[in-house]
């Protein structure tokens, strides 16, 4: 019989059927949590960023069952567990306005993991933005910031490693090419992979890894001598990544704000729409089979040059090992916050709740 997240599988229950088993609401005000903590069911979890926009806890948590799911019936019994007990309660300090600020929560930091990496992404953000923000107080005039992104053909599940291995080989004979290191005064690279999950492709089940690059130029970069036209970039990754096409390359200059550019280099490895297909899954797990040992080891966001320097001098952690709790490494604790409030995840209902204080 196997736990998912609240929703007993019999070993006969087809597991699409469980996943998607509809859940008695009873008519009552408060239920337990799976440690016997109790919580108001009139109080679903409402944390919104100061800007507003609500952070979807539940639908990470509900995702991260899918995953439970997959490494199961891969027979990772260790992942399995693991990322069941993610995040099952958030402790929150909560200031007179009632805005929320996570203090406590334990993450399974699986690789694969939506809340995990939902909560790795909000902190690269955070740690770009400071870098980008610290690297042009440092110069007069600040810097001009650069997206490159870097692709190659879309390979088969097996090919994967060996392609990831491929691109790492090639970034770094790119980034010891004269015109690079005349022009980039600093990078920031993170890897993404793309799957396609559209039974309907010619490109069905393959996969699509790619870097997207933030590059740090002088303002001067467009006009001066340094300047690297697209069909130039697309040579010498060519030529780097050896391959006998012209690889899809695209460049384009940063305007103003960067914070879309800023979610581009802070997307975490690969979405999780594209393993966690509930309508076929065989292929989901299959999928988590294949990004689980691809990205096994492997570094997925690295820097160079003057974004490496002030990431250190700025005491910024590692994504992969930091803490998952304090994302946006500013302190704002105030003299106005409040008591501390927690929720917890209740699997049934697919929702994090209140506790209740005894
Ligand atoms: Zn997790």
């Amino acid at each position: 019989m196997w736990y998912n997240g609240g929703v007993l599988i019999q070993p006969n229950t087809r597991i699409k059927e469980a996943i998607i088993m509809p859940v008695y609401r009873q008519s009552q005000y408060t239920t337990t949590d799976p440690t016997g903590q109790a919580v108001d069911l009139t109080e679903p979890l409402q944390d919104k960023r100061p800007n507003g926009r609500p952070q979807p806890w539940h639908l990470h948590r509900d995702q991260a069952n899918l995953l439970a799911v997959a490494y199961r019936i891969l027979g990772d019994e260790d992942r399995a567990h693991r990322v069941d007990g993610c995040a099952p309660r958030l402790t929150f300090a909560a200031d007179d306005t009632g805005h929320l600020k996570l203090r406590n929560a334990w993450f399974c930091r699986v690789r694969l993991c939506p809340v995990c990496q939902w909560r790795r992404s909000l902190k690269v953000f955070g740690q770009t933005s400071q870098i980008i923000q610290a690297a042009n107080a440092s110069r007069r005039g600040g810097y001009q910031w650069i997206m490159l992104t870097l692709t190659i053909r879309n390979v088969d599940p097996d090919e994967l490693p060996t392609a990831l291995t491929h691109m790492s080989q090639s970034w770094h004979r790119l980034i010891k090419t004269k015109k690079w290191t005349d022009a980039v005064i600093g990078w920031q690279r993170a890897t993404e992979i793309t799957h396609n999950v559209d039974p309907d492709s010619t490109w069905y089940n393959t996969y699509h890894p790619h870097y997207h690059v933030l590059l740090c130029v002088e303002p001067s970069y467009f006009n001066g001598r340094k300047y690297i036209p697209q069909a130039e970039w697309t040579a010498m990754w060519r030529a780097a990544a050896r391959t006998d096409y012209d690889p899809m390359v695209n460049i384009h200059k940063i305007y103003g704000s960067t914070p879309a550019a800023i979610a581009e280099v802070s997307k975490y490895a690969t979405k999780p729409a594209d393993y966690l297909t509930p309508w076929d899954v065989d292929a989901m797990a299959d999928a988590v089979r294949v990004l689980s040992s691809a990205l096994h080891r492997r570094r997925l966001l690295a820097y160079g040059g003057l974004c490496k320097e002030l990431h250190a001098k700025l005491g910024l952690d590692d994504v992969d090992t930091g803490d998952l709790v304090h994302t946006d490494n500013a302190d704002e604790t105030t003299a106005a916050e409040a008591a501390l409030v927690a929720y917890s995840w209740i699997p049934g209902y697919r929702q994090y709740y209140r506790n209740i204080e005894r």
